[in-house]
C-alpha cells in the first residue's frame, strides 16, 4: 500500500515506460478522468488507440483493460484501476489488491494452485458422479468445515472493515482447518473468497473498500479438504441501516426463501430443471428477478462439474436427482434487471442497471428419500432470517402472507 503511494504516475502512452508529466488529455479531463501523458509527442503517437476509451458506446471497450489508472490517493495509496469504465452502479474497486496470501505446502493443493488452470478431464466434468459411503463422508466433512469458515468470516462483518480483511480471515480459518480455499488461483482468481457487495451479483474480489452501514455483503466460501470441495454462501446485512431498508430486506429474505423452497423439493426422481421454476415463481411474487448467467453445479472431488443447476424458470437442465449426488443450488436474485455485466477485472459480475442483488448457496446431498443440507447453518451461525416489512413499505408487490415462508 505504502509502496503504491510513492509510485509516480505512469504515462499511459503506447509502449511508454516514462512517468507522466502534467500534460493532460483534454477530452479525458472533460469527462472527469485524470489522464496524464509524459509528452506531447507521446500523446500524439498514442492518440489513435487512446481516443477509443473516450467513446463509452464502443462495444469493444470491455475487451481491453484500460491502460490508465486513476490518480493514486496519496494518503491511502488506493486507486481505481478502471476509471474510464462505465460502472453500472456506485460501487468501485479499491486497488491495489493486497499481496497474494500463501497456503502452507503441507496442506494438499488442488490442480490450479500453481498455474491457475483447473485441468478436469472433459468426461469426468460432464458426467454426474454418484458418491459411495467414503465419498459422502468426505463431502460431509469438507462442507462442515466450509460452514465453520463462513461463520468465522460472517462474525467479522460490520461497517468499517474491508473485504480484504474478510479474505484474510477466511484464508487463515482455512489453514487452521488444514484446508485450501478453493477459489485461490482458480482460473487465476486472486483471493481466497468471493465478496460481493450491493450490485455485485457474484465473484467480487476482496479489496480495500470499506464496508458501509447500509451495504449488503455476500460471502462465498469454498474449501478443498482431503480431496473434496465444499461450497456455500450467504448474504449479510452490514449495520442497522441495511436492516432498516425495506427493499434490502425484501431482496435478501426472498433470496434466502428461494433457496429454502427449492431445497425442500430435492429428492430422488425430481428433475434438476424443476428448481428454477420454484425459485423464479417465488422471486416474481416479490417483484424480483432471477440471474440466468450463473448456475448451481455438481461438486465433489471436482469444484465445478455436472449437473448444471439453473435458477430460472423453464430451463432445459438435464437429469434427475439420484441418491449419492452432491450439487449446489445458489440463486442470485435482483431488485431490478436480471441482466449482468462483468467488470474489466474479468470476475466481478454486477447488475446491468446497478441495482442490488443477493445470493444464498448450500451444498446438498441427495439421500434415499430426500436431501441432506451438507452446509446447513449451526445454532451459532451469525446472520439468519429477519422479518420482511409490509408491502406498503417496499416497492415490491406483496399481495398476501406469501412473504414469510
Ligand atoms: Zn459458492
Ligand atoms: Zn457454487
Amino acid at each position: 500500500m505504502d509502496q503504491a503511494a510513492e509510485q509516480p504516475r505512469k504515462c499511459p502512452g503506447l509502449e511508454c515506460e516514462n512517468d507522466a508529466s502534467t500534460l493532460q488529455c483534454p477530452k479525458c479531463k472533460e469527462m472527469g478522468v485524470d489522464t496524464f501523458f509524459c509528452s506531447q509527442d507521446c500523446f500524439k503517437r498514442s492518440w489513435a488507440q487512446h481516443k477509443t476509451i473516450h467513446k463509452s458506446t464502443n462495444p469493444l471497450r470491455n475487451l481491453f483493460t484500460p491502460s490508465i489508472v486513476s490518480k493514486v490517493d496519496p494518503e491511502s495509496g488506493h486507486f481505481n484501476p478502471f476509471p474510464t469504465y462505465p460502472f453500472t452502479g456506485t460501487l468501485r474497486p479499491v486497488y491495489p489488491l493486497s499481496e497474494k496470501r500463501e497456503i502452507p505446502k503441507s496442506i494438499p493443493h488442488p490442480e490450479w494452485s500453481q498455474d491457475g488452470m483447473p485441468r478436469y478431464p472433459y468426461v469426468k466434468k460432464n458426467q454426474v458422479q454418484i458418491l459411495d459411503a467414503k465419498g459422502i463422508a468426505g463431502m460431509r466433512k469438507v462442507c462442515r468445515l466450509s460452514r465453520e469458515v463462513l461463520d468465522v468470516a460472517a462474525a467479522a462483518v460490520k461497517p468499517g472493515v474491508t473485504t480484504d480483511y474478510i479474505d484474510k480471515i477466511v484464508h487463515e480459518a482455512c489453514i487452521e482447518r488444514n484446508a485450501y480455499p478453493s477459489p485461490l488461483n482458480y482460473n487465476h482468481f486472486p483471493k481466497s473468497v468471493c465478496t460481493s457487495v450491493n450490485e455485485v451479483i457474484c465473484h467480487g474480489i476482496p479489496d480495500h473498500r470499506v464496508l458501509q452501514d447500509g451495504d449488503i455483503l455476500n460471502i462465498d466460501v469454498s474449501l478443498y479438504h482431503e480431496g473434496f470441495h465444499g461450497d456455500l454462501n450467504e448474504t449479510y446485512y452490514v449495520g442497522d441501516k441495511a436492516k432498516a431498508d425495506p427493499d434490502n430486506v425484501r431482496l435478501v429474505e426472498t433470496t434466502r426463501q428461494c433457496l429454502e423452497k427449492s431445497i425442500a423439493h430435492v429428492k430422488p426422481g425430481v428433475k434438476i430443471g424443476d428448481f428454477g421454476d420454484i425459485i423464479e415463481k417465488h422471486a416474481k411474487s416479490q417483484n424480483l428477478s432471477v440471474v440466468k448467467t450463473y448456475c448451481g453445479h455438481g461438486i465433489n472431488q471436482l469444484f465445478h462439474c455436472a449437473p448444471n443447476v439453473p435458477h430460472y424458470a423453464k430451463n432445459k437442465a438435464v437429469g434427475k436427482c439420484r441418491p449419492g449426488m452432491t450439487f449446489t443450488i445458489e440463486p442470485m436474485i435482483c431488485l431490478g434487471t436480471y441482466k449482468d455485466k462483468t467488470w474489466p477485472d474479468d470476475w466481478t459480475a454486477v447488475t446491468a442497471d446497478g441495482t442490488r442483488s443477493a445470493q444464498f448457496e448450500h451444498t446438498l446431498l441427495v439421500t434415499e428419500d430426500g436431501v441432506e443440507v451438507l452446509t446447513a447453518r449451526l445454532p451459532t451461525s451469525p446472520g439468519g432470517p429477519i422479518d420482511i416489512p409490509p408491502a406498503s413499505a417496499t416497492n415490491g408487490a406483496v399481495p398476501n402472507g406469501e412473504a414469510k415462508a
